[in-house]
């Protein structure tokens, strides 16, 4: 036995699925095929029970309460924070701020870091293959301060043409903001190899694991980002909950996102000084319960280990790639060398919509479109694709699921 073999032997993917309860549905009288893993993954029970229980159970608002509800939420709540911490192998848990997702953390650091530290005439470099949310911000940053985005252009084969990355650098570099995982394509990009070169020319960087956490180990101190983002919900917790890593010296000279309750020290209209970290980032009311449930979906991945996870998902890749290439007129878009479990494809005369509405008929839940990636989709010359990208429980009869459905919709369409 191989050791990818051996390592997928240890998931039992039937027994595992058992845990999400939303896996025993049926959509338009089928069993439900779910390949939008990449969009938002599903909620074992562990994560359900822990919102239900926060909620019947210690229910309360945090850190300023001193009766019982309220400290038993507070440890729930900074729990969770170590686990965060924990996961990303930050240095201390001053670094974890917890924001509404991978977007309002980008948009934190946008806001606050590079609002305080850039100037007219620096350069903030990104890739070809970021998700809006990690252009957006830094286009609204170079409207209002006149810094100028550069990109690092995408290869054929979806990689990233690392020479001209090394063209782009120089001393006007002051931001590199990458994604470590292509929501669209499945790259796995070489961030550390990234962020050493933009270290050695005197820039920071930010890391998007919004696709990444799920998948790949996360050591933050190994790869030495300076921010690193993402969301719970890709990773099996609850909506609404994000992280931004922060290293500490960066996080203490940045100035406040918001401003409210929970981030101050003391106000007075003579002025105001504000919390330590990591809650000077958080203004107001936090989505407790949802950052309290996302433990649980840390506990789940740590119970299973992203050793397993990945083997079994990289087994699904292979399996799919080989199978999806058997469909006459499907292009794979994307086939980098390091991939994980994402597939984007497209099929000649075909519209991605179309196969996505007549594949939900057959209870396959695909995305189709442009991935909020429209700068990607314009370098490859399509409008958007296909894409379905597989977690822990999806098994390789639903792909096959997947192909037969493929080759029956593209028949009704063409
Ligand atoms: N970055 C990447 C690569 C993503 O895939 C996504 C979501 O799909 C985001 C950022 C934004 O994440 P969220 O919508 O959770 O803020």
């Amino acid at each position: 036995m191989t050791a990818a073999a051996s390592l997928e032997a240890m998931i039992d993917v039937h027994a595992l699925r058992q845990q999400f309860p939303i896996l025993a549905r049926e959509v338009k009288g089928k069993p439900l095929v779910y390949f939008d893993n990449a969009a938002t993954s599903q909620k074992p029970r562990l994560v359900i029970d822990a919102l239900v229980n926060y909620y019947s159970q210690f229910n309360a608002n945090i850190h300023r309460g001193i009766h019982s509800l309220a400290e038993e939420a507070t440890a729930a709540y900074e729990a969770t924070r170590e686990a965060v911490r924990a996961f990303v192998n930050a240095a201390s848990r001053e670094e974890i701020v917890f924001t509404r997702g991978t977007t309002e953390s980008i948009n934190l650091v946008a806001y606050t870091w590079a609002r305080q530290e850039l100037k007219a005439g620096d350069e903030i470099i990104v890739s070809g293959m970021e998700h809006h949310s990690n252009i957006v911000p830094w286009q609204m940053l170079c409207a209002e301060k006149g810094t100028v985005l550069k990109v690092i252009p995408v290869t054929d084969n979806g990689e990233l043409d690392m020479d001209a990355f090394r063209k782009l650098l120089s001393q006007r570099t002051k931001f590199v903001s990458v994604v470590q995982v292509s929501n669209a394509l499945g790259t796995v990009n070489p961030v550390q190899q990234i962020i050493r070169e933009a270290h050695a020319a005197g820039a920071k960087v930010l890391v998007d694991g919004a696709q990444s956490a799920v998948h790949l180990d996360i050591d933050v101190q190994a790869l030495d980002a300076d921010f690193f983002a993402f969301s719970s919900h890709k990773v099996y917790g609850p909506t609404g909950v994000g992280v931004l890593y922060g290293k500490k010296e960066l996080l203490l000279a940045m100035p406040p996102f918001q401003g409210g309750g929970e981030m101050i020290k003391q106000v007075s209209f003579d002025g105001t000084t504000y919390a330590d970290l990591p809650y000077k980032f958080e203004a107001g009311t936090p989505n407790i319960a949802d950052t309290v449930a996302f433990k649980a979906a840390i506990n789940f991945v740590n119970s299973i280990g992203k050793a397993a996870i990945r083997a079994h998902e990289n087994d699904l890749l292979a399996y799919a790639s080989e199978r999806l290439k058997t469909i006459p007129g499907l292009r794979i878009i994307g086939q980098a060398k390091e991939k994980v479990s994402v597939i984007s494809f497209v099929v000649d005369k075909v519209h991605p919509q179309d196969i996505g509405i007549l594949l939900d008929n057959r209870g396959i839940a695909v995305r189709t479109g442009h991935h909020c990636a429209q700068p990607l989709m314009q370098r490859f010359g399509i409008s958007g694709t296909t894409r379905a990208s597989f977690a822990l429980y999806n098994t390789r009869e639903e792909i096959d699921a997947l192909v037969s459905g493929l080759e029956k919709v593209i028949k009704m369409l063409l």
